[in-house]
């Protein structure tokens, strides 16, 4: 990858998920340090990001050695470990960083995190499992995201009782309480899309809504 990205961004924790992060910021062309506190996790990720070296994390004076200030984003993703996922959040907070997101295992934990400091506090567990569960129920679920308790976001291929109608004539608004932002038809996007757009077999909309509203229509055939 090409790095031409100014922003510089430190994962914590080369587990399953502050790797695959890691891997996706450098891929994308950003400058990456990883960091862990397993000689054997380092020397398994060396040459994947920009620069990956063994630290414990829980001590202050490894964290200013590394210049962990310099960083814009700093991710926790220590997971199973939560004292030291919690003791590296507080440090990091207290030497100044910038932006801290960090993995929580849950909702407790994370509102110890927010507490702390954390700027955004990730679940990845919990959501993916919102995510696989919503596809499970319905095969039209392409993606799900829940932006609060009662609000979601989902990505949903045109059920069958639509196709056909305009979006003013199947009128989602009314039934479903959903707003459809965006609809993509192969690999065009029009955003948001006219009243008067029929919608065809095939198509996918992007619908925000209360959640009752999103699982009706999640429903339909
Ligand atoms: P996941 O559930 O995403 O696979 P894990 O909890 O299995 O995450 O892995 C987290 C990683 O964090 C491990 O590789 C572990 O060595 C690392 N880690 C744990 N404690 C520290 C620490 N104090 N400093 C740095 N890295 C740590």
């Amino acid at each position: 990858a090409v790095k031409n990205k100014t922003k510089q961004f430190a994962v914590i924790g080369l587990g399953r998920f502050g790797t695959s992060v890691a891997r996706a910021l450098y891929l994308l062309g950003y400058e990456v340090l990883a960091i862990d506190a397993d000689e054997e996790q380092v020397q398994k990720f060396s040459e994947e990001v920009t620069h990956v070296v063994q630290a414990d994390t829980t001590d202050e004076n490894s964290l200013k050695a590394l210049g962990i200030r310099n960083f814009d984003v700093v991710i926790v993703a220590i997971g199973e470990n939560m004292q030291a996922n919690v003791f590296t959040t507080l440090l990091l907070k207290d030497l100044g960083v910038k932006h801290i997101v960090a993995k929580a295992r849950n909702e407790l934990h994370g509102k110890m995190l927010e507490k702390i400091g954390a700027d955004r506090v990730v679940y990845p567990e919990r959501d993916m499992g919102q995510r696989v569960a919503h596809n499970l129920v319905s095969t039209n679920v392409l993606e799900y995201i829940e932006l609060s308790p009662n609000l979601s976001i989902v990505e949903i291929t045109a059920p069958k009782a639509l196709v056909g109608q305009s979006l003013a004539e199947a009128d989602l608004r009314a039934k479903y309480k959903v707003n459809v932002v965006a609809m993509k038809r192969g690999e065009q996007v029009t955003a948001p899309p006219q009243p008067n757009e029929k919608i065809a077999k095939g198509d996918i909309l992007i619908i925000v809504g209360e959640s009752q509203g999103v699982q009706k229509l999640e429903e339909l055939e």
